[in-house]
């Protein structure tokens, strides 16, 4: 069976199949060089290396497994997902318009208004889910961006993907998004009209919460692409080699981990929804939630492993709940093996739109009866009973 041939899931598998030529080995070898030798003739045409900042051999079975899943043109990794964010941003130009949402992860949000407010783009924040919203904001001709999350962080709001790509592109910018949660296992943007791809690698791609990387899968590898290249290289947001190894090992196993973390979020949710201490439930692939439907057309098998609740009696009892856990772990990120709970409104801080009732959940490889054992014990006792 050619590889041209083969489903996600077995490319994944097999890091595209790629076999080391000169030992044959399986699992790759790790390049810690940072620098290369010129040719005689003075150019390092054999090679196309020079200098680790700005590639390196250990990127690029990574880089190549994610442009395929993406269903890409080129992929770029990146020392973490606010690197490969702000990186591009940063392909843009000062008095550039950028549209981005409400819902969104907090510190790209926070960012975005210390450090590239002030450096000169013009940003309008909207209600992402509104598609009028956009329609409104946007403005023909200098409006660059569209930045997009969804599922959002920590809502899991959805963004019509195609819907925002018709209007970006009429209006002539590109549409970039933040596809961590979603992971290419349920969703591939690009299909949907999507420029670019953005992920917190340090999330689901990995999947073992032991390293911090990102990536970005371009839909064409045009000029904004060689600025983001560009920035990647000269703000030094570059991966460590033995980070990328780890990552690409990560990858491997990433459906079976993608798709057990769903089934578990999808459970939860149905039964979280049923418990007396909980006011609501926020995931997507519950079918009275907002975007639902819009979720099931872009996203094929499975709504993802993030869920959050809102606990009955607020912030206190929210917190009391999260202190009563034994088996979930109480941390930040998400896309671990390992069952993770957050009180978002006490990182974020002050102006965050998150509610202080709310509980974010990020289902990892725990059997997911204990998973819910351990929350509904954990809400009876912060109520006292
Ligand atoms: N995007 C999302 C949805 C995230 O959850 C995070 C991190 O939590 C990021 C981006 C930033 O990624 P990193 O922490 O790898 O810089």
């Amino acid at each position: 069976m050619p590889q041209s041939d083969w489903r996600p899931s077995s490319l994944a598998a097999q890091g595209l199949g790629w076999i080391e030529p000169r030992t044959g080995a399986i699992s790759p070898p790790i390049h810690m060089s940072s620098t290369y030798q010129r040719d005689a003739d003075n150019s390092y045409g054999s090679t196309g290396r020079i200098y680790i900042r700005d590639e390196n051999p250990s990127f690029d079975q990574a880089q190549a497994l994610l442009t395929q899943l993406e269903g890409g043109a080129a992929a770029l990794l990146f020392a973490s997902g606010m690197g490969a964010a702000t990186a591009t941003f940063m392909a843009l130009r000062p008095g550039d318009h950028v549209v981005v949402p409400i819902g969104m992860y907090w510190a790209l949000r926070n960012w975005l208004k210390t450090f590239a407010e002030p450096w000169g783009l013009a940003i309008d924040t909207i209600d992402m889910t509104d598609l009028g919203a956009l329609r409104r904001a946007v403005r023909p001709g200098q409006t660059r961006l569209v930045w997009v999350e969804t599922p959002a962080n920590p809502m899991w709001s959805i963004t019509d993907l195609a819907g925002v790509a018709e209007i970006a592109h009429a209006a002539g910018a590109k549409v970039a998004a933040d596809s961590t949660v979603a992971t290419p296992v349920f969703c591939r943007p690009i299909e949907f009209g999507v420029d670019i791809v953005m992920h917190s690698a340090t999330k689901y791609l990995n999947g073992h919460s032991d390293i911090c990387a990102g990536a970005l899968i371009a839909r064409e590898a045009d000029d904004f692409w060689k600025r983001i290249q560009f920035n990647r290289s000269k703000l030094g947001a570059i991966i460590g080699s033995f980070e990328a190894w780890l990552l690409l090992r990560g990858m491997r196993s990433l459906f079976p981990r993608v798709e057990r973390s769903a089934k578990s979020a999808m459970a939860l949710a149905e039964r979280l929804a049923a418990h007396r201490h909980v006011s609501a439930v926020l995931y997507p692939g519950l079918k009275d939630f907002p975007g639902h439907e819009i979720a099931a057309k872009q996203m094929q098998g499975g709504f993802g492993g993030m869920l959050s609740i809102r606990v009955k009696g607020g912030d206190a009892a929210a917190i009391r709940t999260a202190a009563q856990l034994g088996l979930w772990k109480r941390a930040t990120s998400l896309g671990g093996t390992e069952s993770l709970v957050e009180h978002r409104a006490s990182i974020e801080g002050e102006g965050t739109p998150v509610p202080g009732d709310l509980l974010r959940l990020s289902v990892g490889l725990e059997d997911a009866g204990d998973l819910y054992d351990d929350l509904a014990a954990a809400l009876d006792r912060a109520h006292g009973n």
